[in-house]
């Protein structure tokens, strides 16, 4: 991150010392473009704390300059738009170019948190649109905006989104819809497919600049390196935080839906929210894209493929890096990452703080048992918690875990290994602790499709309520106990596609 001083706040967008994106590389890499206006535009949803967390004023929101400038009506003062070319692996095939078709950014401003880019997302055509229009649908943005906040309140890295904005405007899915801009935020939109693309066009002096950028902008620590160990250093670093995620996503049952080369952050962030899931019922064959007949990005197949990806990574930095040896050495890593990773996350999720030979055999015999009853991935995690908690003073504790399973003669056998393996640990505690990792709350797809029925109708009090309430998932939030249940019987039916 960026260690510049922060900035005073600014009033606007259009009074923020706006800064080309990708910093000084240039036009190589940015391809001026202004947004195309959508007017007349509204405010959807916006994001109060991470507003603060900018340290831009909190009535930003009261102003039309603002309004005009985060759904790309006017042109931000200072601001210097553009669109970033970027090549990728999409289903497993390389695709050639893309580039962001459907995102400007701004450009990058100052803040306590560091430099961040300002992207708009559904702002209109760009050159790397191909056939697309620039747009986004009201659905799609506001499950952007949702799932990004979920995702920070679960303290998974992950872009973030300040507003999303609305228009009348239509646009045109498997149906006719409306238009909406999403802004994000990110330290950098860097993805693994922007290497791909300057490696791939044989530009290795732009690959070089590109590479030096990301470590001088975010690995600070690589930049004293030789070549050679600062290229490996990035590809280790990446791939470290790329394990992380991976165990994240898993740890919380959400699906991503389409891991293709360019929608994998190379900060390790959860980027491109489109037919993403958290998963109801624990399923690891589960795809929650509908335009993956192959189930590639199936939950279960996420790490893997996000080791697959890596080595795409790998590949593209190639041509900075004389010997192929550490680089692999450094994608090998991913093979011991990313399963300490996820057993320290799963103990985690058991209450466990200490690592135990049999923990793994535990963890594995309870999702074994989940997945034959398709229990709910996380009801039962968070009542396992409750029950942990209150299992000091009530004999019954774990009933309501029990009753989620159909074969409840596995749960008991599997609960005696269980308490026999928490010992003489102190239930409350544990249970409390257990509280703080097993959320109530996630962003089910009923959820956000109740959320984006209302907004269609012109009410947006449910984005703003579901903002708030997944902002902090591992609270109680009493008002909303009924987005903490089971999910209902139609939401098998909602089709999450590409389509956004
Ligand atoms: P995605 O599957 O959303 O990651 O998108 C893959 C590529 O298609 C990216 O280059 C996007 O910018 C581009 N794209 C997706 N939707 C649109 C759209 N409506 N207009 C233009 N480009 C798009
Ligand atoms: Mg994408």
């Amino acid at each position: 991150m960026n260690t510049t001083a922060p900035i005073a706040p600014m009033d606007t967008p259009t009074r923020w010392p706006w800064q080309p994106s990708f910093g000084a590389l240039g036009a190589t890499f940015r391809t001026p473009c202004p947004p195309t206006p959508l007017a007349p535009s509204h405010w959807v949803g916006c994001n109060p704390r991470l507003l603060a967390e900018l340290g831009l004023p909190a009535d930003l929101w009261q102003s039309q300059e603002a309004l005009d400038a985060l759904s790309g009506n006017a042109l931000a003062e200072g601001s210097a738009p553009g669109a970033t070319v970027y090549s990728g692996h999409q289903f497993g095939v390389w695709a050639g170019q893309l580039g962001d078709g459907r995102a400007i950014s701004l450009g990058e401003i100052n803040t306590p948190v560091g430099v961040q880019d300002i992207q708009l997302k559904g702002a209109g055509p760009t050159p790397y649109s191909r056939r697309g229009d620039g747009r986004a649908v009201l659905r799609s943005s506001i499950r952007e905006f949702l799932a990004s906040e979920a995702m920070h309140g679960l303290g998974i890295a992950t872009t973030r989104a300040l507003c999303v904005t609305g228009s009348p405007t239509p646009v045109f899915r498997e149906e006719r819809e409306t238009a909406a801009v999403v802004t994000r935020v990110a330290p950098s939109f860097v993805r693994f497919g922007h290497f791909e693309h300057f490696a791939a066009t044989g530009q290795t002096e732009d690959l070089r600049a590109l590479a030096d950028h990301v470590v001088q902008a975010h690995f600070p620590a690589l930049q004293t390196l030789q070549d050679n160990a600062r290229y490996c250093g990035l590809l280790q670093e990446v791939t470290r935080r790329t394990a992380a995620l991976m165990a994240q996503w898993q740890a919380v049952g959400f699906c991503h839906g389409v891991m293709n080369t360019d929608n994998m952050s190379v900060l390790g962030l959860t980027l491109d929210y489109g037919p993403f899931q958290f998963m109801d019922g624990f399923n690891p064959e589960h795809i929650c894209n509908h335009s993956d007949s192959s189930g590639r990005y199936a939950y279960a197949r996420q790490p893997q493929v996000a080791y697959w990806n890596l080595f795409c990574l790998g590949q593209a930095l190639m041509p900075l890096i004389d010997d192929q040896a550490p680089a692999l050495a450094a994608l090998e890593t991913y093979k011991a990452l990313f399963p300490q990773a996820l057993d320290l996350r799963m103990r985690a999720k058991l209450g466990l703080s200490d690592a135990q030979p049999q923990d793994h055999a535990l963890v594995e015999s309870l999702l074994k048992a989940m997945q034959q009853d398709r229990v709910d991935f996380t009801v039962m995690w968070r009542r396992l918690s409750q029950a942990v908690f209150e299992s000091a003073q009530l004999a019954h504790a774990f009933d309501p875990v029990r009753d989620l399973f159909l074969h409840r003669e596995v749960f008991d056998a599997w609960r005696i290994q269980y308490e026999a393996r928490l010992g003489s640990a102190d239930r409350r505690s544990v249970g409390q602790q257990m509280l703080r990792t097993n959320p109530k709350f996630i962003l089910r797809n009923h959820l956000g499709e109740m959320a984006i029925q209302q907004a269609k109708a012109g009410d947006f009090g449910m984005v703003q309520a579901l903002l708030d309430v997944l902002h902090a998932p591992f609270d109680e939030h009493p008002a909303y106990e009924g987005w903490a249940g089971l999910a209902p019987e139609w939401a098998s039916s909602i089709e999450i596609s590409c389509s956004s």
